[in-house]
Order: C-alpha cells, then sequence, then structure tokens
C-alpha cells in the first residue's frame, strides 16, 4: 500500500512553504509507507505453544506482524485499520510440508497451477513445500502469481542405477515385467532429478540445487547409507536441509536417521526396516518392491523391534516424520471404487502400506516423533482424489487421536521446523517480526478440526482475501 496522492502533495507543499521567509510551517512527519491492519477481538491461538488468549489484538504492518496478544499486550496504533473479529478464531497460516505442483505432461504448469494454488490459499494454506519438481521451472512460474501461498522447492536427488537401467526384466507376480529407469517417467513429468554418484564430489549437487533456487535436497532413490551420509553433510554445511522418499532404497530410515538427515517421509516406507542391507539392495536391483512390501508390512509388523528402534532413534535425533496418510487413504478408496476382476498386486501393496502406515504412525506419536502435516497433494487429477492437509489433519485426529492443537502444531509450528531454512524463522507462529500469514475462522479448531473449513479469511504477508475471492473462477472437474 502506498500513501494516498494528495497527502503525499501535501506534506510535499508543506516542506515547499517552509523555506523562502514563509511563515514556519510546522513539519508533519509524513504517514508511514503501509497503515497497520489490527485484528481485534478473536480468539488468538498463535501457535507457539501458550494457552489461546480470547479478545486478542494482532497487529501487522506491511507483510509482518507486530504484535499480538491480550489487549494490554498488544496496542493498536493510531490510524490503524481495524478488522473486527469477535469471537472469531486467529491462527497462523497453515503449511502443507509436502506437496507436487508442477507436472507438464498434464497441464500443472499452465493455468491449472495458478488456479490450484489459489484453492490452496482458500482453505487457509499459506506455505508449500515441493516434494518433487523442477525447483526452477516452478519457482518462476510461481513468482508470476499473485494469490498464492509461499512455494518452497526441494532439489530430488537419486543414485547412478535410477538413471541408467536400461529395459530391465524384473520378476514379479504378475511374471516379468520390463521397467524402464525411473527417472525417465519423472523427466516425462517435467521434473528434474540430479544424479548423485556415491564417489562425486556432493558439493556439485549443493551448487547445482543453489542454482535452481532450491532450498534443500530430498533424497529419492537408490542412495546407499554412504552417499546419504555424504550428502547430507555437504548440504548441512551449505545451510540445507535433507530429507528423504522413506527408506531410499537401500539406505533405511534408521541409517538416514542416524546420518542427521533432517526428516522423512511416507510411514509405509519404514517396511524398509524389516528386510537387510542386502535384501533391500537385491530387491533395489531384481525384485519387486510392492509384492515384498505387501507381504512384509502388516499392521503387526509396525511393532517389530526394528521398526521401533528406528523411530526411537528418530525421536532422539529428532528427525522430523511426515506419514502422508491421507494420500494413502486415497489410493485404497482409488482402487475400491474401480472395478476389477481380480485384485490387483497394486491394490496388495496399497492395502498393506495403508494398514502399515497407519500403524507406524500410532507407534511414532507414542515415541515422541516430531510430525510434520505434509499431504502429498498432488495438481492433477480430479479434485476430490486428491490428498489434502485438511485430510490428513482429520486423520491425525480422528484416526491417530492426536488432539486437535496437536495436529495444528503439525501444520503450523512444527511444520515450520521441520522445513527449516529461512520458513523455520519467519512462519508458522503469530509472532512479532514473523511473516503475517494469518488465518480467521468462525468456529474453534481446538474443538474439533473439522472447523478448519469455516475460513472468513486468510491472509498472507499482509494481504487478506476471502475465500470465495479466491476460489471464483476455479474449475472443479
Ligand atoms: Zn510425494
Amino acid at each position: 500500500m502506498t500513501p494516498s496522492v494528495p497527502r503525499a502533495l501535501a506534506f510535499l507543499s508543506a516542506l515547499a512553504t517552509a523555506g523562502c521567509g514563509a511563515p514556519r510551517a510546522k513539519l508533519v512527519p509524513p504517514p508511514p509507507i503501509s497503515p497497520a491492519i489490527a485484528i481485534v477481538g478473536a480468539t488468538l491461538w498463535d501457535g507457539t505453544g501458550r494457552a489461546p488468549v480470547t479478545k486478542a489484538v494482532t497487529v501487522v504492518r506491511g507483510d509482518r506482524i507486530l504484535c499480538a496478544g491480550a489487549a494490554g499486550e498488544c496496542q493498536v496504533p493510531h490510524g490503524a485499520r481495524v478488522l473486527d473479529a469477535k469471537g472469531q478464531y486467529l491462527i497462523p497460516g497453515l503449511i502443507d510440508s509436502h506437496v507436487h505442483l508442477l507436472f507438464l505432461t498434464n497441464g500443472s504448469a499452465g493455468e491449472e497451477l495458478g488456479l490450484g494454488l489459489r484453492n490452496l490459499l482458500a482453505q487457509g494454506v499459506t506455505t508449500v513445500r515441493d516434494m518433487g519438481s523442477s525447483p526452477v521451472a516452478l519457482l518462476s512460474r510461481v513468482a508470476g502469481l499473485e494469490a498464492a501461498p509461499r512455494v518452497y522447492a526441494m532439489q530430488l536427488v537419486a543414485g547412478r542405477r535410477f538413471f541408467y537401467t536400461g529395459l530391465r526384466p524384473v520378476r514379479t507376480d504378475r511374471g516379468v515385467v520390463y521397467r524402464q529407469a525411473p527417472a525417465l517417467t519423472m523427466q516425462w513429468l517435467g521434473w528434474t532429478p540430479i544424479q548423485y554418484n556415491r564417489d562425486e564430489d556432493p558439493e556439485s549437487v549443493i551448487a547445482r540445487a543453489r542454482q535452481v533456487g532450491a532450498m534443500g535436497l530430498k533424497l529419492y532413490a537408490q542412495l546407499d547409507s554412504a552417499a546419504v551420509r555424504r550428502l547430507t553433510d555437504a548440504a548441512h554445511r551449505a545451510g540445507m536441509p535433507v530429507w528423504g522418499h522413506a527408506w531410499v532404497q537401500p539406505s533405511s530410515v534408521g541409517e538416514q536417521s542416524a546420518a542427521g538427515m533432517d526428516g522423512v517421509v511416507h510411514a509405509a516406507g519404514l517396511a524398509g526396516e524389516l528386510f537387510t542391507t542386502d535384501q533391500r539392495d537385491s530387491l533395489v536391483r531384481d525384485g519387486d518392491l510392492q509384492a515384498a512390501t505387501a507381504s512384509a508390512a502388516t499392521a503387526a509388523s509396525a511393532h517389530d523391534p526394528r521398526v521401533l528402534a528406528t523411530l526411537d532413534s528418530m525421536a532422539a535425533r529428532g528427525t522430523a516424520f511426515e506419514p502422508t496418510l491421507d494420500a494413502t487413504q486415497h489410493s485404497v478408496a482409488a482402487l475400491a471404487t474401480r472395478r476389477r476382476r481380480a485384485a490387483s498386486p497394486q491394490e496388495g501393496y496399497v492395502r498393506a502400506a495403508a494398514q502399515f502406515g497407519m500403524a507406524v504412525t500410532r507407534e511414532a506419536v507414542k515415541r515422541g516423533v516430531r510430525l510434520s502435516a505434509g499431504s502429498d497433494y498432488v495438481a492433477y487429477g480430479p479434485v476430490s482424489e486428491r490428498a489434502s492437509l485438511f485430510g490428513e489433519l482429520r486423520l491425525l485426529v480422528d484416526s491417530i487421536a492426536l488432539s486437535p492443537t496437536a495436529a495444528l502444531l503439525a501444520a503450523t509450528r512444527d511444520a515450520a521446523r521441520a522445513i527449516g531454512g529461512e520458513p523455520s524463522r519467519r512462519i508458522g507462529t503469530i509472532e512479532a517480526g514473523h511473516y503475517a500469514d494469518l488465518v480467521l475462522l468462525a468456529r474453534n479448531p481446538l474443538e474439533d478440526i473439522g472447523n478448519l473449513e469455516t475460513v472468513e479469511w486468510v491472509m498472507r504477508g499482509g494481504r487478506l482475501w476471502r475465500p470465495g475471492q479466491l476460489r471464483s473462477g476455479i474449475a472443479i472437474r
């Protein structure tokens, strides 16, 4: 916002008349570049861990929060624009720490990308972290969008075999199938994984990730524990966080946590702990991972000592964990609605992953592993079939028995910490100096997490939208 032209002119003319022997005009300081906004009367849940504050005052100037608290703690500045929020609930903007936004082959890089991001913002999501993409392509497209959450992108990294397997025969329970190198599938989507060979200097990976604007690395596949360690150390020297796609074939989640990685995604991926290093390696080379996971991952094996030891290590080391339960539930639902003559191996895998992942997440919570609520939202396909942050939070409350407060922390303060880097210092809580990323709800989300659907308005960096403004024009397919 800029000062109005008449006010600026009045100030200039006051300066002009101050000289040349004219009567001395009192010098009035110019009005602030952007007037403050005061949100008054809401119950404030600031995400820092303190109890909700009733009849709170929250003051925003420009893109930052000036203060937030009880009326005595935070004053409404003179001239502030006051937003009445009596009887409503103010919470930090939500963070979805696991999305996939860019699919060049599915059209989501064009207009669809902007519409999808507006829809996320309308749901109160003010920050997303993309976990698989071409960071440079995604970030340049997002830069031109007016109404969108903050977007951070991770750089995918995988080992040599991910790129060069040739067309290989793999024995499966459907017989022998021929698989192309997985990197080709990824590149077809428009994603740009970087290849890392164990003996290479990891600094070149870090330099390339920096160059494309990535905030950190996501280790994806075909990396052994030595490679994981070298990449993690190099990234941390450069101030970049490192996350793993569950077990990164062959390195297990336990090995990744021990290497000091910042977080891992996909609860079902802890099935990797049920195999030895040699088994994991041979599964990646010649085996059918889906079939092996479907038989090993049961609700009972979630309590296997090897799985529990890894969860304990994650809790002790502070390795963050994104279960992505909603995405798995969506896969189960999608399979159930598709009419099939016989159960497919894919179905066996998805069902096993869903049960195992749920049980692993309960154990993780019991053992003090810190959760970050990432949904694995994918920006294509029918909207009803996409995982959502709201769906993930609902499952954390209904199926994992987190309190609504604990679930909300996983999508605010703890998600910001889990993401690391700049976001960890600027988002996730309502505190002085943080970005003014806020959501006003009509009803109390701490009583019922479903009340996250009662968004009155959402503010990102001091700019306010009502959901209707954002959703208008969005094609729901
Ligand atoms: Zn994902």
